[in-house]
C-alpha cells in the first residue's frame, strides 16, 4: 500500500473510530441541557445539574446498572430530564430499572418517578417510611402550589422584572429569576404529572445482593429530613448521599438540625471514598462533609449560646455571629452568598431554633 493510500485510509477510517470509542469512553456529555451525564466506572453513572446555584435547582440522579437490572437513585424535578436519563439507560443497557430510590420527599428528587413507571412499568419505588408520609402530606399541594404560581405568571417577562429591581434589591432579582427558571421548566410538565409514590418502604435498612454487587438502602438517623435515605455499595465504596449532602451551600429547610449532626457523623464512618451529595459535585474524600459536620455543630452552638443568653426568636438573626463559616462557603462569590442567606442561614437558623426545642412565636 503507498504511503498516500495508507494517509487517506487513515483519514477516512479514523472518524469511524472516534464515534465508535467515543460514547462509551466519554467521562462526561450532555444528554439534556444544562446537566452532565458522568460515569463514575463500574456501571455508576450520575445525571446532575451543571450549576447547582441556577434555577431550576435539581437534584442528582444516580443510575445504578447491574448484571441483570438496573438501579436509579432520585428522579429530577423536571420529569422531561428523567425521561433523558431513562433513554440514556436504554442506550446503555437492555436491563429493566427495577429500583428507583427516593432518598427524600422533596419534589426535586421525586417528580421524574412518573417517567420511571411510564417506562418501566414494574420497577418498584423505594422510600424510607418518614419519607413516604411525607410525601402523603405535601407534595400535592407542593404541585398544585407552583402550578399556581406559574399560572398567575404565565407569560410574564420574568427577566425583565429581575432587571429594573436589580440594583436596589439584587437578592429579590435573584430569586425572580430562580423563579422563572423553574416556571419555564415544569410549567409544560406539570399538566401531566403524575405523581407515583414509594411503595416498597423500610425503617431501617433494605440490602439487595446483584451478582458482585451489595446495595445498601439504609436510614441512618433524622437530618435534612425525618426520612433521609442513603445508598451505600460497600463492594464500590461509593455512598449515594441524598441531601443529607449538598454542595457548594447546604440545604436546611425544616430540617431536624441537632440529629443531623450525628447522622452525618455516622455517614462519614462508612468510609466512604466517592460521595454523590444530592445536589453539586461529586466529592473524592471527606473533606466537603468534614466541613458541613463543623457548619452543622457551628450553627446549633451559636444558637444555642444566643437563647443561653436571652435573644429571642425574632432577634437571632442580628445575634448570630457564623461569617468565618459563611467567608469558608461562599469565598466571597456573589451566586454563593445569596445560596448561602437564602438556602442555608435564613431556613438554618429557624431550623437549629426549633429544633433545640425552643419555641418559634406564631406570627413566623
Ligand atoms: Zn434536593
Amino acid at each position: 500500500m503507498t504511503s498516500s493510500r495508507r494517509a487517506i485510509m487513515l483519514r477516512t477510517a479514523l472518524p469511524v473510530v472516534v464515534v465508535l470509542l467515543l460514547p462509551s469512553q466519554r467521562a462526561v456529555e450532555v444528554i439534556y441541557p444544562g446537566y452532565t451525564w458522568q460515569a463514575l466506572g463500574g456501571g455508576i453513572y450520575v445525571h446532575m445539574w451543571d450549576d447547582p446555584l441556577a434555577g431550576p435547582i435539581d437534584g442528582t440522579s444516580t443510575v445504578i446498572v447491574n448484571d441483570e437490572d438496573v438501579f436509579v437513585v432520585d428522579t429530577h424535578i423536571n420529569p422531561a430530564a428523567a425521561r433523558a436519563v431513562i433513554a440514556k439507560i436504554r442506550a446503555i443497557t437492555d436491563n429493566p430499572v427495577t429500583h428507583v430510590i427516593n432518598t427524600h420527599w422533596h419534589d426535586d428528587h421525586t417528580n421524574g418517578n412518573h417517567a420511571y413507571r411510564q417506562a418501566f412499568p414494574e420497577a418498584r419505588f423505594i422510600a424510607h417510611r418518614a419519607t413516604r408520609s411525607s410525601l402523603d402530606e405535601g407534595w400535592a399541594s407542593m404541585e398544585d402550589q407552583r402550578r399556581r404560581a406559574y399560572e398567575a405568571v404565565r407569560g410574564r417577562d420574568l427577566a425583565t422584572a429581575a432587571d429594573a429591581i436589580e440594583a436596589n434589591d439584587p437578592d429579590r432579582a435573584m430569586t425572580l429569576r430562580l423563579f422563572a427558571a423553574y416556571r419555564d421548566a415544569l410549567e409544560p410538565e406539570l399538566p401531566t404529572l403524575e405523581l407515583v409514590y414509594p411503595d416498597l418502604l423500610f425503617d431501617d435498612r433494605m440490602v439487595f445482593e446483584r451478582g458482585e454487587r451489595t446495595i445498601v438502602v439504609q436510614w441512618m438517623g433524622r437530618g435534612n429530613t425525618d426520612g433521609d435515605a442513603v445508598v451505600w455499595l460497600p463492594d464500590d465504596r461509593r455512598l449515594i448521599a441524598g441531601d443529607l449532602l449538598v454542595a457548594p451551600i447546604p440545604y436546611a429547610f425544616d430540617s431536624p438540625m441537632v440529629d443531623w449532626v450525628g447522622t452525618l457523623a455516622r455517614v462519614a464512618d462508612l468510609g466512604a471514598e466517592i460521595i454523590v451529595p444530592g445536589h453539586g459535585a461529586v466529592q473524592r474524600d471527606m473533606r466537603y462533609l468534614a466541613q458541613v459536620a463543623s457548619l452543622l455543630d457551628a450553627t446549633i452552638a451559636t444558637v444555642r449560646d444566643a437563647h443561653a443568653a436571652g435573644v429571642g426568636y425574632d432577634h437571632l438573626a442580628a445575634a448570630v455571629d457564623l461569617t468565618a463559616q459563611e467567608r469558608r462557603f461562599t469565598g466571597g462569590d456573589a451566586a454563593r452568598a445569596y445560596a448561602w442567606r437564602s438556602f442555608y442561614l435564613e431556613p438554618g437558623l429557624k431550623s437549629a431554633w426549633t429544633s433545640l426545642g425552643y419555641p418559634v412565636p406564631q406570627t413566623q
